[in-house]
């Protein structure tokens, strides 16, 4: 009898609300990769849009309401990359916890140092999607240190209890990431000062992390596709600068970047952008291993 209430005890003390995991709702898989880094075992995470996806314009689906409505904490990019959906998903959510004004939200973007912060006034009724400067800023990796930071104050905010373990573990996380990081260095050494294309401006952090030059952009303005005038001094450009390599984020049409290849012989790569862009990127180390290696095969 006795084990039999112990057994009864357990089940409810451990099914309590206040042994349930923390619900963290992620806007990129990239944040919820960062996030179980630092939540392990205390939290459960799921990320609403999947790594192959344009963060900018995102196609709401009843699925990411439920997701949201359920959430302790619902983390961002933030400078406006969601800005065409996430608003609109916070509000229909009817979730109180997560509104931008409560600590149960969470802007990634809060410590980054942000790149090209625009000098004069843009909106994106002129066409442009980062008017608040740059929001791809995990593609450089000392850049998800502060996002893990950031997320491990958080938690430890929001799960006292478990304060020294997120703290910890983002320990433990920023010294293997940052071994990994000096190790990068070295197979980046072949890439400082060669010139690329890129599609969108998607790659400027991780551009200025590698030392790789960026001639010009297959967009004219980030969000605004390709024209036949532009491309055609794209084509002058790459031929002037002699630009060994175009690169087109996974989740665009390639016909325009194809055609600079075709007519410059500018070599072409297709790469991904976010954990899961592929299906062996795991996790945010992968994604880093993936692109400098690719990259470098590229330019060898
Ligand atoms: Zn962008």
């Amino acid at each position: 009898m006795k084990k039999i209430i112990l057994f009864l005890f357990c089940i409810l003390f451990f099914s309590s609300p206040s042994f349930a995991k923390l619900k963290v709702v992620t806007t990129t898989p990239d944040l919820a990769n960062l996030a179980q880094e630092v939540g392990k075992e205390f939290i459960e995470v799921k990320s609403i849009a999947r790594g192959d996806q344009d963060y900018h314009f995102l196609e709401p689906k009843p699925s990411y309401i439920v997701q949201a409505s359920q959430a302790d904490l619902l983390i961002s990019v933030g400078l406006e990359l969601e800005v065409g959906w996430l608003p609109v998903l916070l509000t229909q959510s009817r979730n109180p916890k997560i509104q931008t004004s409560e600590k149960g939200f969470l802007d990634a973007s809060q410590n980054i140092p942000v790149m090209e912060i625009p000098t004069a006034r843009v909106d994106r009724s002129m066409g442009d999607v980062h008017p608040l400067g740059n929001p791809h800023y995990w593609l450089n990796p000392n850049n998800g240190i502060l996002i893990a930071q950031a997320i491990a104050q958080r938690l430890s905010e929001l799960d006292s209890a478990h304060a020294s373990d997120y703290n910890q573990n983002f320990l433990n996380f920023k010294n293997q990431l940052s071994a990994k990081i000096a190790n990068w260095q070295k197979q980046l050494a072949n890439l400082k000062g060669k010139k690329i294309i890129t599609q969108h401006k998607s790659f400027s952090y991780f551009t200025d992390w590698t030392g790789l030059q960026v001639s010009g952009f297959v967009e004219p303005k980030p969000g605004i596709p390709p024209n036949p005038g532009h491309l055609l001094e794209l084509i002058a450009l790459i031929q002037k600068e002699k630009v060994p390599l175009i690169v087109t984020e996974n989740y665009y049409d390639t016909k325009a970047a194809q055609e600079l290849s075709q007519k410059t012989g500018s070599k072409l790569l297709i790469l991904p952008t976010s954990v899961g862009g592929e299906a062996n990127i795991k996790n945010y180390s992968d994604l880093f291993e993936n692109l400098i290696s690719k990259i470098n095969e590229a330019l060898k």
